[in-house]
Formats: structure tokens, sequence, C-alpha cells
């Protein structure tokens, strides 16, 4: 059994509540993989309080058992058959005296931000939005949590290995993406923290493409970028592969010089470092080359809880890497009308260095 940190999760988050002059009495909890990290509780629906000295988790009849078997060693937790809301604000009372009570302006609807605002009407708190508390904790992962990332990794590599001997010219990326995500699930994966994204021939030029009824053709790019969850944790990873015969030169050029900046940037990355100098890393290669105007999105994202999550590798990003993050490095170059390549890997910033947590072959595949 890996240790259980949620105490010292919670220790960290009420060390935060002061930062930044915020003086916060109490953290409402709304973000699901917030409330997870803190408490344990996985099911879909429900609230947490964290107050200096206690932990509550509200959360309906549905999840009555779980929430007492993933929560109970770490929160009271009380179980609502009606409004969740309304017992928050029975149960609120009995934390002590709370006076300013932060709330996760990023994780909250207008509606829910009505409810708390009625339902505080007449009472003593006050709401006040805080910043992104307990994201700012979740980006340091500590060694289970690194174990599972790298599990799913693991898993995703295989998944991706049994997947790709089947893939022939003539197949839809619906169909290849069917392979696929059975395969996922066969060697274990939870879920899937995103449909896997199968995009051939010149829709590999979109970044964001989604998987179609496009039927594949010997010659062309097959980008797949694909994910699984461990233990909660996602991996997220892509691969781009040319289908029924040899690359032409062009193909290996342009995908010599994605790899080229993937291999930089995967093994260049450090803790400490600021997220737009990782940015640089995988694109002043491709800028070098004439391609900078091809690479339109960032280089790289947190992984966790969440598949996209803090720090992110941006040229908009100042903020250091945090020690032990785990980041995505996923440069593309994108061709409109002609194709795309991106090559994505997990990467742990260890105190000695990056550490790859996905398999790292790179190296072009060619499906003859
Ligand atoms: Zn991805
Ligand atoms: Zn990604």
């Amino acid at each position: 059994m890996p240790a259980d940190r949620r105490r010292e999760r919670h220790e960290a988050l009420v060390a935060l509540f002061d930062a930044e002059g915020a003086a916060l009495d109490a953290l409402l909890v709304t973000s699901r993989p917030n409330i997870r990290y803190l408490t344990g509780f996985s099911g879909s629906a429900g609230v947490a309080v964290a107050t200096r000295a206690d932990l509550l988790l509200v959360t309906d009849f549905r999840y009555a058992e779980q929430a007492q078997a993933e929560a109970g060693a770490v929160a009271r937790v009380e179980i609502e058959g009606a409004s969740v809301w309304d017992r928050l604000f029975k149960e609120l009372p009995t934390l002590g005296a709370l006076t300013t009570v932060g709330y996760e302006a990023h994780a909250v609807t207008v509606k829910d931000a009505e409810r708390f605002s009625a339902g505080a009407a007449g009472k003593a708190w006050r709401w006040k939005p805080a910043g992104e508390l307990v994201e700012r904790l979740r980006a340091r992962k500590d060694p289970a949590e690194i174990a599972a990332i790298r599990a799913a990794a693991t898993l995703a590599g295989e998944a991706l290995r049994a997947t790709i001997v089947a893939v022939r010219p003539g197949q839809t990326e619906l169909e290849i993406a069917g392979l696929l995500e059975g395969a996922l699930r066969r060697f274990g994966s939870e879920g899937h923290p995103f449909p896997a994204i199968v995009a051939s021939g010149p829709r590999s030029a979109l970044p964001h493409a989604q998987t179609s009824r496009r039927t594949v053709a010997a010659g062309e790019w097959l980008l797949i970028d694909f994910g699984a969850v461990v233990d909660g944790y996602c991996a997220d990873i892509t691969r781009t592969v040319v289908v029924g015969a040899r690359a032409t030169d062009a193909q290996r050029a342009l995908y010599d010089l994605v790899a080229g900046a993937q291999r930089r940037a995967r093994e260049g990355v450090r803790a400490g470092m600021p997220g737009r100098e990782a940015d640089a890393l995988a694109r002043d290669p491709i800028g070098a080359r004439g391609f900078g105007d091809a690479f339109g999105h960032s280089t790289g994202h947190g992984l966790g809880l969440e598949v996209h999550e803090a720090p992110r590798l941006a040229r908009t990003a100042t903020e250091p890497l945090p020690l032990d993050a785990v980041v995505t490095i996923e440069p593309g170059v994108y061709l409109p009308g002609r194709g795309g390549v991106r090559i994505e890997d997990d990467v742990h910033l260890s105190v000695d260095g990056p550490v790859l947590l996905s398999d790292g072959h790179t190296d072009l595949v060619e499906l003859v």
C-alpha cells in the first residue's frame, strides 16, 4: 500500500489559506478532481469543505457506501437525499466559527454561486473567490501518483503496440480508434481520459481532429493521440506513423524535424525552468527550419487526475515548472492539406532531471 498522503495534503492546503493575504477560514471545494485529491472520493457528485481542522464531504444517497469507504478515514461524510447544497449550509455551522470561506471561482457555475450566496443569506460567512489552491498542490506529484501515471503510460504503450499490428489501409479512423480503445480496456485502463483521436492523411494536419469515418489509404500519415487511466491518473501519448508504404523523403524530413524537437525538449526539460523556456526547447528548432507558424499550440501540459492540468509549457508561461511535476512533451507541425506530425510523451521532472514515463518509442514507424 502506498503511503496515504491525504492528511499532508489537507495540511498543505491550510498553509495556503493565508497565502497572498487571503486569510481564509475554510475552502469550499467543488472541483471533482480536487475533491478526490483531498478526500479520496471518486464519485461524480458532491461538495467538500476544508477548514483548518476538519474535512467535510457532502454527497448524495447513491454514493453512501462508496463515499464512506473512500473518504471516511479522513473526512466526515454526510449523505443527503434531497439537496446537497441545502445540507452543506446546515453542516457549515458545525465546523466552528467561519468568517471567510473561499470558493473555487474557476470551478463553480453561476448557478452554484447563486446557491451559496442565497444559502448564506443572514449568515456571517463572507464568500471569497480563491485561486487554484488545490491545483497548486496537485502540480507536484508524490511517488504513488507518479507510479500510477507510469502504469497508465505503460499500458497505453502496450495497447498501441497491440493495435498497430492490425492497422491496414482501407480501415476507417473510427475502426482503428475502436481497436485501440478495446485494447486499452483489455490492458487495464479504467477509462478513456478523452476519446482517442485517430486522424489520417490531410486530417492529421488538424491539431484537434475528431476521429471520422474517413478511410485510411496507403502512404498516408496516421496520427493517434490517446490516453489511459490507472487509479484515477492519466497518461497522454501521441504517435504518428505511415500506413501501408515506406515514408517518402518529404514525410521523413517532416517526421525527423518533429522527433528531433521532441527529443530535445524531453531530454532538456527541468524542474525550476520557466514554462516558456521548456516550450522553447521544442519550438526553437522547428522555428529555425521555417515551420514556426505550423506549430500553433503549446509544447506540453501537466498530467495527473486530469489530462490537462498545471503546469503549462507554453510561450506565455513564466512560472517555473514545479519539482515532481509530470508533463507532456508534444510538439507538432501541421501542413494544411498535406498532413501533420505530432509526437507526445510523458515526463516526470525529478530532482535528477527528466524521467520518461511513457515508452519514448519515437523512431518513425512504417506499417508495411
Ligand atoms: Zn495527447
Ligand atoms: Zn497532451
